[in-house]
């Protein structure tokens, strides 16, 4: 089956150049944090966060000896303080694959309202041609309106970005949903 989450890896590898910098707003077991650091070798660099020391934990033994990832066990909402102040306005992309974990715990999942203040922030980091990747899964209750939020955000975004959202023509419940924040060039 076709999955927004394999349209967003390729996307951001389409844009993602060998000593760029990049950040996984939302580790989890690491698979995309995998993917960013090699996509941007070892010249570059990827920021992740996660809230979970668990998935962090998993995510470490996935990175294996890759030393050009820093994972901090913050929220997202508090990217721009934790990022050099020389990387603002110079991240190629920015992921996040919002909800929960899936096999841990559901309680722990992204909020609207964190989730709106991370993508403000990333809206300032941002490099020209750089984008935000989001995954959203209005299949909960949770996760609908968090949806909500987010498409509600991006519908007002200020000059300068433009945006890019699927839609499945068919689908019984909501399916995931991919919504692409880009910085204009
Ligand atoms: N639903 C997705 C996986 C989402 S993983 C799928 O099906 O593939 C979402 C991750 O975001 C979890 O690991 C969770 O711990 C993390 N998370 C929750 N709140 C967060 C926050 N404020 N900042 C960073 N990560 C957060």
């Amino acid at each position: 089956m076709l999955r927004v989450t394999d349209l967003a890896r390729l996307l951001v590898q389409s844009r993602v150049q060998p000593g760029m910098t990049v950040i996984d707003a939302t580790v989890g077991n690491g698979h995309d944090t995998v993917m960013l650091a090699d996509a941007v070798g070892p010249t570059g660099h990827v920021y992740g966060f996660d809230i979970q020391v668990d998935a962090l934990a998993n995510a470490r033994t996935r990175l294996a000896t890759r030393t050009n990832v820093t994972l901090h066990q913050v929220g997202h909402e508090h990217m721009a303080s934790l990022l050099p102040t020389t990387t603002h306005g110079h991240i190629a992309a920015i992921l996040f694959n919002l909800g929960y974990l899936p096999g841990a715990s559901k309680a722990v999942t992204t909020q609207p309202d964190t989730t709106l203040t991370a993508l403000a922030a990333s809206l300032t980091l941002l490099m020209r041609g750089g984008i935000v990747s989001a995954v959203l899964y209005p299949g909960h209750a949770a996760g609908r309106e968090e949806a909500d939020a987010v498409r509600a955000f991006a519908a007002t975004l200020p000059a300068g970005f433009g945006t890019l959202h699927t839609s499945r023509l068919n689908s019984a419940t909501p399916a995931p949903e991919l919504l692409v924040i880009e910085r204009l060039g």
